[in-house]
């Protein structure tokens, strides 16, 4: 199966995004179908389809996400209200993009349980 889905077309300008982010090895975007006020997509350079895919040898890009979704919400104005990190995993975890990203949500008191 190939791993390019339209976030690697994201990644190489192939088509628009509304880019907030970018370095080496991850780009964030403004999500085409926002949840919350700020509502960002932040990916890995590289394509992991899902969690499932996550080893040892490619975690530290997920923890850079992390470290990148950080920085936005603090460049935001959202790290002392709060915010929230979700990353969905295949069909029932509500996955539609098999391509590892963050969705990074903020700027509103949010629900729980998610669904
Ligand atoms: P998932 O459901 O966790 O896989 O999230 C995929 C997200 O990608 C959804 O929130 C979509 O709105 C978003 N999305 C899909 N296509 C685009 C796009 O072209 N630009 C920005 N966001 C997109």
């Amino acid at each position: 199966m190939s791993s390019e889905t339209i976030f690697t077309k994201i990644i190489n300008r192939e088509i628009p995004a509304d880019i907030v982010y970018e370095d080496e090895q991850a780009l964030a975007f403004r999500d085409i179908n926002p949840q919350a006020p700020f509502h960002v997509l932040v990916i890995p350079k590289t394509a992991i389809a899902t969690i499932n895919d996550v080893t040892e040898e490619n975690a530290h890009l997920v923890g850079h996400l992390y470290v990148v979704a950080a920085k936005l919400a603090k460049e935001h104005g959202f790290a002392e209200d709060g915010y929230r990190v979700v990353m969905n995993c295949n069909d029932h975890g509500g996955q539609t993009v098999y391509h590892l990203h963050l969705h990074v949500l903020a700027g509103k008191e949010m629900g729980w349980p998610p669904y």
